[in-house]
């Protein structure tokens, strides 16, 4: 019920007019439907590699495993789409898991530069695949309050974004600054950037501006999404900036560790 009403009575039974009462459920509503879309998208995204995972093993078990290059090739298939449900389970249980009412990590001191040394090794192979470049200029004395793994997952997701949606040939460059308030890195890269109209719903989950190129390139649409809120448990802030066939920039802004 959205909405009902009722006499109001005065003194000696005069009737003085009517209360009605509404409630807004439009947020309900959304909410709702923000729901079901998720749900949806969940069950489209593992549907996709179960079917290809079925249908090769199957093609092979009727016979086709007495080829060993069709036994080689559906193998590789079925290997590579049981990776990527892998992964997207993975992003999912770690999504509920920092979407969480009251979700909390532990704060320490942590040196910005030592996060970025550990992101940039965990993205060298796809750095070193598309012959990019990496270009930082850090100040070695950014600390900020932070829980070490998750401020690695924060760096080495938007990095890898950074090299992903980047042509071959070109620079990311990251810089490590701070301000009174805050450690901050950012991330400029040289790639196809995102336009106007999509660029507030990057942060959404399952939000892709291109779902065959971040399928392609390992993506399950969930990373800006646990990105954000890893950002939001730390207290701090993520700004993004783009522009199309020039590039994009991510802010991250993490309170800073007083020493
Ligand atoms: P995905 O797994 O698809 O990369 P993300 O949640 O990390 O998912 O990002 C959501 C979408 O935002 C991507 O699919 C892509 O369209 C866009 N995006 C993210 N980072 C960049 C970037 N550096 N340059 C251009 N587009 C980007």
């Amino acid at each position: 019920k959205d909405a009902y009403g009722a006499p109001v009575i005065g003194e000696h039974g005069k009737w003085l007019g009517i209360v009605v009462v509404m409630h807004d459920i439009t947020e309900l509503v959304k909410l709702e439907q923000v729901r079901k879309d998720f749900v949806a998208n969940v069950s489209h995204e593992l549907k996709t590699p179960v079917t290809s995972i079925k249908g090769f093993s199957e093609t092979l078990l009727y016979g086709a495993y007495k080829n060993e290059e069709t036994l080689l090739s559906f193998l590789e298939i079925i290997h590579k789409e049981s990776n990527r449900l892998q992964v997207l389970i993975n992003d999912l249980l770690d999504l509920s898991k920092v979407e969480q009412v009251g979700y909390e990590i532990s704060l320490q001191k942590v040196r910005l530069s030592d996060i970025l040394n550990r992101g940039l090794e965990m993205t060298t192979h796809l750095v070193e695949e598309k012959n990019m470049m990496i270009e930082s200029i850090v100040d070695e004395e950014v600390y900020v309050l932070g829980d070490t793994n998750r401020l690695i997952q924060i760096m080495m997701n938007l990095l890898a974004n950074a090299i992903n949606y980047s042509p071959e040939n070109t620079t990311v460059r990251v810089n490590i600054f701070k301000n009174q308030k805050y450690g901050i890195f950012q991330i400029r890269d040289e790639g196809i950037g995102i336009c106007e109209s999509e660029i507030n719903r990057i942060f959404e989950r399952f939000y892709r501006v291109d779902r065959a190129r971040s399928r392609n390139s390992g993506g399950t649409g969930l990373g800006l999404a646990i990105v954000k809120h890893l950002v939001e448990a730390h207290h701090g802030l993520i700004e993004v900036e783009s522009k199309v066939g020039e590039g994009t920039v991510f802010n991250v802004y993490i309170p800073i560790a007083k020493s």
